[in-house]
C-alpha cells in the first residue's frame, strides 16, 4: 500500500515538518494515513472538517525532571514524559514505559497508537502514553521506588481518574505502579483509581496481569478461525520474556501451540520441546535475570546472543512481544521462507513497513498490534470500572469479558476491511474502525 492521496500526503508533510526527528511517530502516522484514503474518499466530511490534522496534533505534551538519588548518594537527573494525546472518547489513557531508548519521538508514537486501539476496545478511553529514559537495569530495589517516586511527584499534578489514567509498559510492572500509587496517595490524600495494573489489594483488577498476552492470543485465534485454521498443532515464536511475551506463551500454550522460542535484550533461547514457561518464570519475574539463564534448567535447549535471529526458526505463528521495529523486511522475508503463515504483534508497532509490505506480498495473516494487543488497556479500563463501583469482579467475569472484546475488535477490522475494498487487510480495518468513533467525536465537540 501506498500513501497517493494528495491531502493526506500534505499531512504527512506537516507532521514530519512540525515533529522533526521523530521517526517512530512519522512511521504511525504513516500507516494511519495510508489506511484512511477510501475513508476520505468516500465521505468528504473528514476532509472538510479538518479532523485529521487536528487529530495528529497531541492536545498536550508534558516533559520534565526527574531527579533521584542512587545507593551512593549521588543525585541522577532523567526526562520525564506524558504525552496527552486525545479525550474525545474517555479521559487520557495508556502506559508509561522505564527505557534508555525512551524520547519524545517514541511516546507519541505509542500514543497515537493509543488513540484508535482504545476507540477499537469499544470503552470509553482516550489515547495517552508516558515514561522515562531511565534504565531500570542494574538498579536496586530502593533506587526503583525513589525514581518512581520522584516522577510521580511531577506527575501527579497533570493525571486523575478523570483525566488522564497511566497504566504500565515496558520496564513499569506491579512494582513499579504500587510505587506510583503510594506516592500519588500521599501527595494528593485521596485513594483513587489514577492508574491500573495496581496490586490486587488495593484496587487492582483479575485478569490484567494475563490480559495483553491472552488478549493477543483471543484475536489471533478469531483471525485464525476466520481463515480456517487455529492455533491447535502449530508452531509459535515469540520474542521477548516479559509480561506480554509470557501470558502469550501460556494462553497459545492452552489453545494446543507448542511455543518453541522465546528472548530478551540480549539474545534468544530455541527448545525444540517447547519452552518451559516456568522456568521462563522463574528466571525473569522471580529472579530478574538474563534469559541466558534457561539453559541452567535445560541444558539440552539452544541459546543465541542477539535477537534477530529468532525469526530464522521455522514456525507457523510469529507473536512479536518486545519492541518496537523488531521484524525488519529481511527478517519478514526468513519469516515467509520458512512456511510462517500469521504474524500477530503482541508488541507496539511490531514491524517495519518492509517487513509489513512482505506480509502482505506473501498473502500472510497480519493482526496489527493496535488490535491484537488491545487486550491489556480493554482490562485497564475494566479495572476503572471496578474501581468506579467500589468492588472487585472475578478473575472469570474479567476473562470472559476480555475474550467478547477481542472477538468484537476482530470482526469489527475484519468488516471495515470489507467495507473499505481492503478484505483481509486488518491492519487498514483496525486503523479505520478506530479513527471512525474518536473523528466523530472531535466533530461533535468541535475541537
Ligand atoms: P516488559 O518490560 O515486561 O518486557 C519486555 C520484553 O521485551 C523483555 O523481555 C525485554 O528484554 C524485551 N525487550 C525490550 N526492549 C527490547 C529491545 N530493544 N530489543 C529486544 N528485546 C527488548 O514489557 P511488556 O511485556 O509489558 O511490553 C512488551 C511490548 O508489548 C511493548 O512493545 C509494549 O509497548 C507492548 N504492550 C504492552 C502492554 C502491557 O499491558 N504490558 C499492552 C500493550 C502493548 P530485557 O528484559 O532484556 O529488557
Amino acid at each position: 500500500m501506498e500513501l497517493t492521496n494528495a491531502y493526506l500526503l500534505g499531512i504527512q508533510k506537516k507532521v514530519e515538518e512540525k515533529n522533526p526527528a521523530e521517526a517512530e511517530f512519522h512511521q504511525a502516522a504513516k500507516e494511519v494515513l495510508m489506511s484512511l484514503q477510501p475513508v476520505v474518499e468516500k465521505d468528504p466530511k473528514y476532509m472538510e472538517s479538518g479532523v485529521i490534522e487536528r487529530l495528529v496534533e497531541p492536545e498536550r505534551q508534558i516533559m520534565f525532571r526527574v531527579p533521584w538519588v542512587d545507593d551512593s548518594g549521588k543525585i541522577q537527573v532523567n526526562r520525564g514524559f506524558r504525552v496527552q494525546f486525545n479525550s474525545a472518547i474517555g479521559p487520557y489513557k495508556g502506559g508509561l514505559r522505564f527505557h534508555p531508548t525512551v524520547n519524545l519521538g517514541v511516546i507519541k508514537f505509542l500514543g497515537f497508537e493509543q488513540i484508535f486501539k482504545n476507540s477499537l476496545t469499544t470503552l470509553p478511553m482516550g489515547g495517552g502514553k508516558g515514561g522515562s529514559d531511565f534504565d531500570p537495569k542494574g538498579k536496586s530495589e530502593g533506587e526503583i521506588m525513589r525514581f518512581c517516586q520522584s516522577f510521580m511527584t511531577e506527575l501527579y499534578r497533570h493525571i486523575g481518574p478523570d483525566t488522564d489514567v497511566p497504566a504500565g509498559d515496558i520496564n513499569v510492572g506491579g512494582r513499579e505502579i504500587g510505587y506510583l500509587f503510594g506516592q500519588y496517595k500521599r501527595i494528593t490524600n485521596t485513594f483513587a483509581g489514577v492508574l491500573t495494573g495496581k496490586g490486587l489489594t488495593f484496587g487492582g483488577s483479575l485478569a490484567r496481569t494475563e490480559a495483553t498476552g491472552y488478549g493477543l492470543c483471543y484475536f489471533t485465534e478469531n483471525m485464525l478461525n476466520a481463515n480456517g485454521k487455529s492455533f491447535k498443532g502449530q508452531t509459535v515464536v515469540i520474542s521477548g520474556s516479559g509480561n506480554v511475551a509470557i501470558y502469550a506463551h501460556q494462553k497459545a500454550t492452552e489453545l494446543g501451540a507448542k511455543v518453541v522460542a522465546m528472548c530478551d535484550s540480549n539474545g534468544y533461547i530455541y527448545d525444540k520441546n517447547g519452552v518451559d514457561l516456568a522456568a521462563i518464570k522463574q528466571i525473569k519475574e522471580v529472579e530478574r535475570k538474563r534469559i541466558k539463564e534457561y539453559l541452567t534448567y535445560h541444558p539440552d535447549a539452544e541459546y543465541h546472543e542477539g535477537c534477530k535471529g529468532i525469526w530464522t526458526i521455522p514456525c507457523d505463528i510469529a507473536l512479536p512481544s518486545a519492541t518496537q521495529n523488531e521484524i525488519d523486511e529481511e527478517s519478514a522475508k526468513a519469516l515467509a521462507a520458512n512456511g510462517c503463515y500469521c504474524v500477530s504483534e503482541g508488541s507496539n508497532m511490531s514491524s517495519t513497513p518492509g517487513a509489513i509490505e512482505v506480509y502482505f506480498a506473501n498473502k500472510m495473516l497480519y493482526g496489527p498490534a493496535k488490535a491484537a494487543n488491545a487486550g491489556g488497556v480493554a482490562v485497564s479500563g475494566l479495572e476503572m470500572s471496578q474501581n468506579s463501583e467500589r468492588l472487585s469482579w472475578s478473575f472469570e467475569k474479567v476473562d470472559k469479558k476480555l475474550q467478547a472484546i477481542m472477538k468484537d475488535i476482530f470482526e469489527n477490522c475484519d468488516e471495515k476491511s470489507k467495507m473499505y475494498g481492503m478484505p483481509g487487510n486488518y491492519m487498514a480495518g483496525a486503523n479505520i474502525a478506530g479513527f471512525l468513533k474518536v473523528a466523530d467525536a472531535m466533530i461533535a465537540q468541535g475541537n
